[in-house]
């Protein structure tokens, strides 16, 4: 028997969440049996546990849609009981029981090995938010963009992605200014290596379809309106990394940025990177991020207590990342 957040839908429509026990033999069929070690609380896992967007697409459902842990067994060849992994999306947690548990039945497609020297809580404490910002970092990078060309602006700072967003780019050498709803933690911000801090309110509401040129490069987590004012003061031929939605899904913009200023709009998705995209990421993120970067911008929780902050997170009053230790 093992712990797991259990999600049911009532006949309402309302979402249950409960701590319960289920039985290994009660996980769905996969071929690699994973005893997880950590999960985190993702944005997206704060949806499915409230309810508030249909992520789940089928229950029961345990959420969490990343894990670490240790192989314990499996069918393919590939994988051996002892060996460390991780795994980030691929629906898990969304159309197939994710990683807030002790155990995951997963496919050994969907697995990376851990990279050497990475802990499985410090693959947490990065988890898919971080991930994703290294994915970021990869398509503004893969656009041509470089330290010398200016600032880059990375939004919803004090989340997951932005915090991460953060600390890579400044340690790639780029100056990078911080937009936040939460000036009070400009000083963790500066800590991570943001150089400039601005109020998140400037990109909020409906702006001009071109302003002042300001950014070579962004990092947005937000949507909506703040995406639209982002690519609004992109300089001319600057890169936009878009890969969330904490303000909206909707995108209020003009293509005026697009055709008179020659800036590129780059999707980010994590869910479904193909796999060597992946190992890239994960290589690349044991290599650049530093540990006491990773430890300061974490807060271990546990299963229990995951229930609790969800509604938290999408309320914004979660800094960094909530590790949850499963054990
Ligand atoms: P978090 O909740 O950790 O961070 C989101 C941050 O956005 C908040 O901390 C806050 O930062 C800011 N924010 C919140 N509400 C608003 C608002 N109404 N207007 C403007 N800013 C707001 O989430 P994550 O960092 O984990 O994820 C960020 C987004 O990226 C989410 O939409 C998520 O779904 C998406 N995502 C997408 C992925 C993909 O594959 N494309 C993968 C991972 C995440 P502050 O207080 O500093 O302003």
């Amino acid at each position: 028997m093992f712990p797991a957040l259990f999600l049911t839908r009532a006949d309402s429509g309302a979402t249950q969440a409960e701590l319960r026990s289920l039985a290994v033999d009660e996980l769905p069929e996969g071929e690699v049996l994973v005893r997880v070690s950590h999960s985190t609380l993702n944005y997206k896992d704060a949806l499915a546990i409230t309810g508030k967007s249909p992520v789940v697409r089928s229950f029961p459902m345990v959420p969490g849609i990343d894990f670490a842990g240790t192989v314990e067994r499996s069918s393919d060849p590939r994988f051996a009981p002892g060996d460390a992994v991780v795994l980030n999306g691929w629906g898990t947690g969304e159309t197939r029981w994710g990683g807030l548990a002790g155990y995951a039945s997963t496919r050994a497609d969907w697995l990376v090995p851990l990279p050497a020297g990475m802990t499985a809580q410090q693959a947490m404490s990065i988890g898919t938010a971080g991930y994703t910002a290294m994915l970021c970092v990869m398509a503004l990078e893969a656009n041509g963009v470089q330290p010398d060309m200016g600032p880059v602006l990375v939004t919803g700072a004090n989340g997951g992605v932005g915090s991460i967003a953060i600390a890579l780019l400044s340690r790639l050498g780029y100056a990078v200014t911080a937009s936040t709803g939460r000036p009070e933690e400009a000083d963790h911000l500066r800590a991570l290596g943001a150089s400039c801090i601005m109020d998140r309110a400037a990109l909020a509401g409906p702006g001009k379809p071109l302003q002042k040129e300001n950014w070579a490069a962004a990092i947005d987590a937000v949507g909506s309106h703040t995406l639209a004012n982002v690519l609004a003061s992109t300089r001319y031929g600057g890169v936009v990394a878009a890969c969330g939605l904490a303000q909206g899904m909707d995108l209020p913009a003009s293509v005026a940025p697009f055709i008179l200023r020659g800036v590129t709009l780059a999707g980010v998705d994590s869910v479904y990177a193909p796999q060597a995209r992946r190992h890239r990421a994960w290589q690349r993120l044991a290599a650049e991020l530093p540990a006491d970067v990773i430890a300061r911008n974490t807060r271990v929780v546990g299963l229990g207590e995951a229930l609790a902050l969800a509604p938290e997170l999408l309320a914004g009053r979660v800094r960094g990342r909530l590790v949850v230790d499963v054990n």
